[in-house]
């Protein structure tokens, strides 16, 4: 997450998406389909339209799931009638946000699917009677966050790229003031939703309880949330910004930094938010994030003892800064500002994440095996020279707003007792080549590898599409499939809501 888009410019990767298991799709638009779509006026681009091809591209190239027909409604009327004339056809439905998904969940994951195209549904209100912001479904997270700062001083705890758009807060959301507020999902107060039988519904807690609780984490098996309602905070001005980088020079120097780090990182105040990254080769690191407490001398004072206890770093920065400014520097960016309809910027990547538990802190072999890989695969990254980065946040420790276990009564995402999550990243120079997908495959298969424990989770919105479906459902959802099947049963039994790695209903 730390300056996740300096490090994405390093470079850009392409898999084919493999077919929809066990239906009888053909790949071209059934005439009577979009019949029943233009009978109900609702705005269509088949594959033989000229803008079909951007349509149909997702922000990572390395996946290339061809949509049967993309809709690009412009009221939720539209929304609903795409979603009954695809439950007719059967056909299978997903919503396209912001198109940043890790394995083209946008566009389906995998050929055939009828994609809807939130776009047009950007509005960014907030409401200074109620201090809600309501959101459109097809809102980024630059565009909010300037607008709620221009509309009221306020803000969401949410990640890193302004292009990003609402698949983040249906599957989580994690960003640099998430220890202190919590993930962007926890801010969802209510939806206004399109449910697989077409209609328009509000969830909140009291009222089709069950499906809020779905959607807060597995929204994209569930509906397409036309608008959303989320708590907002009036933001600070004071954050404090630091970077500390180290070249720990071998392997054990490395280890017994991190170990300090995560000895600190345990009882870390809520206020911090804390991050390791490293890059390209070797063992050299960096720690940086932002802390929401009172002043400079308040972190100096919480973060001398660790310092201390490390190497010294080669450059550091330490500065305070305001609510915009503490986006724009974790953005790698001048503005915030994306634009809100034809967004049509791409990159060629593959990533992986590994979710650890509070309860299972990484031992010191664990790192020994992950910084050693670093030095010694790090250079080659698999023989093609790919660039790569991992980046190990801090959800958990100390009073963090992430993981407090009865969140699990109020959200699906499933891992409320996470201390670190892992998300190894490389990309492809030059577009994808048969040969260096493989290696991207192989080195971040090989890297998460040698930290990996049973027990130990994935994180949902950095979908790895090499997973199968049964293991992803595992990874991501944990102890919360059981219940997610059973709403899923009850809400979207015939899975007009299908993708790679959807939800299952209950049998
Ligand atoms: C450059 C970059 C930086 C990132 N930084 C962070 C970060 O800091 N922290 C973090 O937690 N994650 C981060 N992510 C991951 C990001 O949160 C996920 O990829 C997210 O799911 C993308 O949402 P989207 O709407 O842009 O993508 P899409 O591909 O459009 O959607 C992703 C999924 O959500 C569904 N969806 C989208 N909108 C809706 C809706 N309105 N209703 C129902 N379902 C919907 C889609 O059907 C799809 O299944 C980053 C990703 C990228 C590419």
């Amino acid at each position: 997450m730390v300056r996740i888009s300096i490090l994405l410019g390093l470079v850009p990767l392409l898999a084919s998406a493999s077919p929809v298991p066990g239906d009888d799709f053909d790949l071209s638009p059934r005439a009577t389909f979009v019949d029943c779509l233009s009978g109900k006026n609702v705005p269509v681009v088949l594959q033989s339209s000229a803008n079909f091809g951007q349509l149909a591209s997702a922000y990572n190239l390395r996946l290339r799931p061809r949509p049967i027909v993309v809709t690009i409604p412009a009221t939720t009327t539209h929304v609903s009638d795409t979603v009954k004339c695809a439950k007719q056809y059967r056909l299978k439905v997903s919503a396209r946000g912001g198109g940043h998904s890790y394995s083209a969940q946008g566009l389906g994951g995998a050929d055939g699917s009828v994609v809807i195209d939130l776009q047009n549904f950007h509005d960014v209100k907030y409401d200074s009677t109620t201090t809600l912001a309501e959101v459109g479904g097809g809102a980024r997270l630059g565009n909010i966050a300037r607008k709620l700062y221009d509309q009221g001083r306020r803000g969401i705890p949410h990640g890193t790229c302004p292009a990003v758009g609402m698949g983040h807060p249906s599957l989580g959301g994690f960003g640099i003031s998430s220890r202190n507020w919590g993930l962007m999902v926890d801010q969802i107060v209510q939806v206004q939703v399109v449910t697989a039988d077409g209609s328009l519904k509000i969830a909140k807690k009291n009222y089709n309880g069950d499906l809020f609780w779905a959607l807060k984490g597995a929204a994209p098996s569930f509906g397409i949330v036309t608008r959303f309602w989320f708590k907002t905070y009036a933001v600070p001005e004071n954050i404090v910004n630091y970077s500390y980088r180290f070249q720990p020079g071998s392997v054990s120097s490395a280890v017994d930094s991190f170990m300090k780090i995560q000895e600190f990182a345990k009882k870390a105040p809520k206020e911090l938010g804390l991050g390791v990254s490293l890059w390209g080769s070797g063992v050299n690191f960096e720690l940086s994030g932002a802390y929401y407490g009172k002043s400079i001398d308040d972190f100096n004072r919480l973060f001398k003892p660790l310092l201390s206890s490390l190497p010294a770093p080669t450059s550091s920065t330490l500065d305070s800064r305001g609510w915009i400014d503490t986006l724009l520097r974790f953005a790698g960016s001048g503005s915030l500002s994306v634009p809100e309809t034809g967004y049509n910027e791409h990159t060629t990547f593959y990533a992986k994440s590994l979710v650890t538990s509070s309860r299972a802190p990484i031992e010191r072999k664990g790192m020994e095996n992950f910084f050693n890989y670093a030095a010694r695969e790090g250079p080659n990254a698999a023989n093609q020279g790919l660039p790569w980065f991992v980046i190990i946040n801090l959800y958990g420790g100390g009073n963090s707003a992430i993981t407090n276990p009865d969140l699990l009564k109020e959200s699906s995402y499933g891992h409320r007792d996470t201390l670190w999550n892992f998300q190894f990243y490389t990309t492809l120079n030059g577009g994808l080549t048969p040969q260096g997908n493989t290696a991207a495959i192989n080195f971040l298969t090989g890297f998460d590898g040698v930290v990996r424990r049973s027990g130990d989770f994935s994180y949902v919105n950095y979908a790895d599409p090499t997973y199968s479906r049964w293991w992803a459902q595992k990874l991501y959802y944990g102890k919360q499939l059981t219940q997610l099947s059973l709403v899923k049963k009850k809400w979207d039994r015939d899975q007009v809501f299908w993708y790679p790695q959807s939800i299952d209903p209950a049998k």
